[in-house]
């Protein structure tokens, strides 16, 4: 698909979603799980961004993980991570800017074969990065619904889980977004990538989860429970979120099942005087 003016299309400044084409409002900020700032829709592109002196930023998140965002931080500052896996380069996440400079880096380390992302929050520029890179983008069918720019190079997977490789599988957690997806890799002591479909706090011994993040409303407990039930059939020592440093550094399962008992006595009441 020709990708000639692909740097000026519209992203959303507030949380990074670009779309296929220019329009009035921004559906994933108008969702209850997002919000449109002060000042009303704005809109950015690429090449308004390089025009910013925005730029690539690469640091080393974990054992064979990179962390890839922008700097200046933008939208909702989140960094997709570069998993270098047996079966080559795997794209966790993706972030809304992308340039030349971003292409030959990563092209350097051996380019990327696949994408996943974990929910539309971090949807961002997928379908750049799909071409630059000519890797298919796996999402799951249930959030269909707020992809911006439909795209041959988008795939869709339904069910629990899908397998992207003989070590990496995607979870649906069904947490923040029916569609949501984690990503577990088996390799060594076993890593689980998550976004904010699980969130790895300030304090990385705690993670947490909700339905909304940008206005505080909390996930269902009975969802909550369950997304803890599939996730325990999975062994991860690191638990990896979706901003910078924002990385359980051991006893991931731990650090997991810690948080969601905590997370459900408040939520479903801690009895008098306790
Ligand atoms: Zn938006
Ligand atoms: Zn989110």
């Amino acid at each position: 698909m020709p990708d000639t003016d692909a740097t000026t299309l519209p992203i959303c400044r507030a949380c990074g979603t670009q779309y296929g084409a220019p329009r009035q409002d921004c559906p994933v900020c108008l969702d209850e799980r997002q919000y449109v700032g002060a000042d009303g829709q704005q809109w950015t592109s690429r090449a308004a961004l390089s025009a910013d002196g925005h730029r690539g930023r690469f640091e080393e998140e974990g054992p064979g993980v990179l962390g890839i965002g922008t700097t200046p931080a933008f939208a909702i500052g989140q960094r997709a991570l570069l998993l270098r896996t047996d079966s080559g380069n795997v794209l966790w996440d993706c972030v809304p800017h992308l340039d030349d400079e971003i292409i030959e880096r990563v092209h350097a380390l051996g380019g990327i074969s696949k994408i996943a992302v974990s929910h539309p929050h971090f949807y961002s520029a997928m379908v750049d990065w799909a071409h630059a890179f000519d890797a298919p983008v796996y999402l799951h069918e249930a959030d269909r619904q707020w992809v911006g720019r439909p795209d041959p190079a988008l795939h869709f997977w339904s069910g629990r889980t899908h397998e992207l490789a003989d070590d990496l599988v995607l979870i649906n957690p069904g947490i923040h977004f029916p569609g949501s997806a984690v990503l577990h890799w088996s390799a060594g002591d076993g890593a689980l990538f998550t976004g904010d479909v699980v969130h790895v706090c300030p304090d990385p011994r705690w993670v947490t989860v909700m339905y909304s993040y940008a206005n505080h409303i909390p996930e269902r407990p009975h969802a909550v429970r369950a997304a803890a039930d599939l996730l325990a059939d999975y062994r991860f020592d690191r638990i990896y979120g979706g901003w910078w440093q924002r990385v359980v550094p051991s006893g991931g399962n731990e650090v997991l099942e810690r948080s969601v008992e905590q997370y459900l006595r408040f939520e479903e009441g801690i009895p008098e005087g306790v």
